[in-house]
Order: structure tokens, then sequence, then C-alpha cells
């Protein structure tokens, strides 16, 4: 399996900056929730708001886009242009970032995996791009290692295909055939088990077979130059969640590769009407918006953006310290990301509140919060400053204080 190390440490980033990032302190500065709109939708409707400490996970509203990206957006719905050029020049600007052939913005990873599907099913063939998801006489098998099977990968099957599982060197030979339309391989924290067939051995084989490769990267960002990276594998296509690490709009993710499959990609989805990928819509908006969250995300500094996220878990510390029996530390995400989390643990004999008893805590306490309990990290409590809005370390620290120090 590639470490993290290998994979994240081979580009050093020395993409220029352009007229819109000029202001990479923006991108930097901590968030600053703003306060002047005109009406308050969720006091209204009667929906409760939180502080998330937890991350940008999809149920929690996914990150926050930085305000470059919200500027873009703004843009992109006041000015208009045909959507194919509009998703042309983007897509075009994407792969120069990336260093691939072609790229497309789609509605998420999970799009971008049955786009990929659905393009190296039909290859460009209109008369099969109408035909899915039924695939008679297609191509339709896609071949994934046993380790790798998880949660997204009905996204692969969406489409129509079938999945073949292997587990060695001599099930993949073996399995490889006239239907084989697609060698998938997932690279992520989901696998601890590993790779039943190593990963430079799977893509030769892919090679002479002339098969498709898919690389799922979805959460392997931050930094964003894990996308370069990914790029230049050897996989045919690669894709990405925009809404995670990228920092892009919630649903908008990347698909990343070979240019004549990006284009069978792009005849599979919108705005082709007779496409299955019709539903998988992209406002026109989040294709700038898109592309501008990866340009900033390519020019954030990393030591720069880790020393901010220690500053704001020291401010969080010296609200809650000192607690006997509690240990706060800031550790670095032993996964394929560069993030960084305060962990908190506790002495039961001194701190007697349960983990799950201290998160609904925080969660139905005023304002609400939410944190998350990791279990890799061994059941220990984990914070992410990554969604906070500027001030809210402060009252996430004195919530923490409040429940703790009751608990004693
Ligand atoms: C989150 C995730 C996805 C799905 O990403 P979306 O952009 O939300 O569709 C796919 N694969 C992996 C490994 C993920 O973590």
């Amino acid at each position: 399996m590639t470490t993290r190390r290998s994979f994240l440490k081979s580009a050093a980033l020395a993409y220029p900056a352009c007229g819109l990032l000029s202001n990479t302190a923006k991108a930097q500065g901590t968030y600053v929730a703003p306060t002047n709109f005109s009406r308050d939708y969720f006091k209204e409707i009667g929906v409760r708001p939180f502080i998330n400490a937890a991350g940008g996970y999809s149920a929690f509203g996914g990150a926050r886009m930085r305000p470059e990206v919200a500027e873009a957006i703004r843009y992109g719905t006041y000015n208009k242009a045909k959507v194919d050029d509009l998703h042309n020049a983007v897509g075009k600007r994407i792969a120069e970032m990336a260093g691939c052939e072609a790229a497309m913005v789609t509605s998420g990873a999970t799009a971008s995996m049955v786009l990929a599907t659905a393009a190296a099913m039909t290859m460009g063939d209109q008369e099969k791009i109408e035909q899915l998801p039924d695939t008679t006489g297609l191509k339709n098998e896609v071949i994934i290692q046993k380790n790798h099977r998880y949660t997204y990968d009905r996204a692969l099957i969406a489409a129509g295909a079938i999945l073949v599982e292997v587990a060695s060197e001599e099930e993949l030979l073996s399995a490889i055939g006239t239907r084989t339309a697609m060698m998938f391989w997932l690279l992520a924290n989901h696998n601890p088990a590993g790779d039943n067939i190593p990963m430079t051995r799977y893509l030769e084989i892919a090679t002479e077979s002339k098969i498709p490769t898919f690389l799922d990267g979805a959460t392997m960002t931050p930094p964003a130059s894990n996308v370069i990276d990914a790029c230049n594998m050897g996989f045919d296509l690669v894709g990405f969640s925009g809404g995670k690490g990228l920092r892009g709009p919630y649903s908008a993710g990347l698909l990343l590769g070979k240019g004549d499959l990006i284009s069978y990609a792009r005849a599979n989805s919108s705005p082709n009407s007779r496409s299955l990928g019709r539903g998988m819509k992209v406002a026109p908006e989040e294709y700038l918006g898109m592309m501008v969250a990866f340009e900033t995300a390519l020019n954030i500094d990393e030591a720069e953006d880790f020393k901010r996220k220690r500053e704001i878990f020291a401010r969080m510390m010296n609200e809650i310290t000192p607690i006997p029996g509690l240990k706060a530390e800031v550790i670095v995400d032993e996964g394929m990301v560069n993030e960084l989390y305060l962990d908190l643990e506790w002495d039961p004999l001194q701190v007697k509140i349960s983990i799950d008893e201290f998160i609904e805590a925080l969660r139905n306490g005023s304002p609400s919060i939410e944190i998350r309990m990791l279990k890799f990290s061994g059941g220990r409590v984990h914070i992410s400053s990554t969604v906070l809005a500027e001030g809210q370390e402060i009252m996430v620290g004195r919530r923490i204080r409040e429940i703790l120090s009751a608990s004693i």
C-alpha cells in the first residue's frame, strides 16, 4: 500500500498565483461568520443551529467554503455563459493545475464513480449511453479487490455494472475478460486490511490488458497537492470530493484523467438529457466555485495553516484547563490527510462522565456543539477546527470545561 509519506511528499507545489489568488492571507485567515443578513431563516423556520467542532462531515453540512469560493459562486449566479463553454474552460484550467490531460466537475466523488463507470462501459458511443443502465451487450464488469469493498462501492454499480471481487493476482488475471469495463482502486483510510494486490502490479496488469483504471481519492485532501500526486500515480481516472478537504461547494467533486475518458464521462452527464448522469447536475456557479476552491487550496501554505490551527486549539485549551485527570493534546492525523485535531482524554476515576454522555451534553447544551469520538484514536474525543468560525473555539472550550468540571 502506498504510504502517507510517499504519497504526500512527492509534489512540492509550484503553481503560480494568479489574479484570483492574490490575497492568500484572506484564505488562510480565520473564518468570520457574517452577521449582516436581512433575515434569520433558521429562526423563522425553527431550525436549531450548531457549532461544528467535528469537521466537514456530509451530515453536518460539509466543509466551509473559503471566501474566494463564495465569491466565485456569487459571480456565477449573475454572469451567464453556455454551460458547455464554461465546463470546457473550467475543466481545462483544473487539468492544468492538476497536471493531467483533462478534468470535469461532478456532483461529488460518488458521481465521479458513476460517471467513470458509465464512461468505461460506453466509450463515447451515444447508443450505449442512451441504453444505460441496461448493459445488455456492453462491457459491464468492474473489478474490485476484496479489501477495497466499502460503503461507496454501490456507486460503481449504479450505472448498471456488476462488481467482480478479486483477492489475489491469480484471481485478477482470471477475472479479466471481454466483459471487463474498468478496474477500481481505493486509496483511503477505509481499508486498514491493505491491498490484496500491490498497486504497481495492479496497474501493470490493467495496462497490459488495456483496461481503464479508476482511483477513488475522495478523502485524501488536504493538502490539495494530493490531487496532483493522484493524477501521477498511473490511473486513467481519479475521483475526488469537492466539499470535503478541498473546501469547495458541498455538492461538487472532481473527475480527472485521460482526455478521451473524461469526454465520455461528460457525454454521460448533464446537460445531455439522454444520459444516465442527467440527474447529477452541477450548477454553473459550482463549476467556478470548484475551480476556485482547488486553486485556493493549492496555494495554502500548509505550515501557516497548521500554525493557525494550533493557535485556535491553544485558545480553546486555555478555556478548558486545568481539570484534574484531563489530558488535552494536539495531534496530527496519522491517516493520509494532513489535519490537526485536539484529542481529549480523561481519567474516568477523576472525571466521572462517559464519552457518550459528554457528547450528548455538548449537543444538548446552549449553544449546541458537535464533536466526534473516533475509533482510530482509541475512542478518544476528537475536535476539529476546520469548520469553526472565529471565536467559536472559546465557546467550545467553555462548554467543555463546564461539563467536565461538573462531573468531578
Ligand atoms: C466521502 C467519500 C466519497 C463520497 O464523496 P461525495 O463527494 O460526498 O460524493 C467517496 N469515497 C470516499 C472514500 C469518501 O470518503
